[in-house]
């Protein structure tokens, strides 16, 4: 497979549609994106990435909106956080509704969402009629890419493009989120560090 490199939004899109896989910038790392929606499409990223099956994957959308559209519902806690950090590095694991393949999630009951601060990626989310699940667009066990010239050294020929949305300006992946009983609990720190959080929300339970 030749792997292309441009900013062809109209391409991507429809390679999406047809299930197949694209790297995307975000600010944080670049993600290797399938529709969240296909199970087709999500397979292939467990596949190219050698990535196990137990390990879920986080879903990109454009939109506060677009998030309550695959949720069952949003704590307050997590609408502050929605309000306050997005777009941006901050993934939050809420209940899925049934739109939400088994493969996304390990089969847990909760997805996590995020809204990158991209606007290449906001665009191409914006023109898609499902999200996309990304994982960092790396094979597993190595570094996270942040460059499209990263994800070539990769993952070229495994995949039939790269959106060149330039260098990553972060770096440091997504501070995630969950809520136990509608309380706050930190499950990945990143680019929102505790101060920020705590400044939101008030006080945040680490997962250990
Ligand atoms: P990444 O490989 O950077 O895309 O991050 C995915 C990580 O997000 C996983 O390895 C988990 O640690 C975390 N994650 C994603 N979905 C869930 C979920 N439903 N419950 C708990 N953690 C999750
Ligand atoms: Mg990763």
């Amino acid at each position: 497979m030749h792997t292309k490199v441009g900013k062809d939004l109209v391409q991507v899109k429809k390679l999406l549609e047809n299930d197949d896989l694209v790297a995307i910038p975000t600010e944080t790392v670049y993600g290797l994106a399938a529709n969240a929606l296909s199970d087709n499409a999500l397979r292939k990223i467990f596949k190219t990435k050698n990535r196990p099956h137990h390990n879920p994957l986080i879903v990109h959308v454009p939109s506060i909106e677009s998030v309550s559209s695959i949720v069952t519902s949003i704590p307050t806690a997590a609408l502050t956080l929605l309000n306050s950090f997005s777009p941006g590095p901050i993934t939050l694991l809420l209940p899925r509704n049934s739109q939400i393949p088994d493969i996304v999630t390990a089969g847990l009951p909760n997805v996590a969402i995020r809204i990158p601060a991209h606007p290449l990626a906001l665009s191409l989310l914006s023109s898609l009629s499902f999200p996309l699940a990304a994982p960092s667009a790396n094979l597993f066990g190595y570094i996270s890419p942040t460059s499209p010239y990263h994800v070539q050294r990769q993952l070229n020929g495994l995949i039939p493009y790269i959106l060149d949305g330039g260098n990553c300006t972060s770096g440091i992946e997504s501070t995630i989120v969950g809520f136990d009983e509608d309380l706050p609990v930190v499950y990945r720190l990143g680019g929102i560090s505790i101060e920020q959080l705590h400044q939101t929300i008030g006080e945040v339970r680490i997962h250990n």
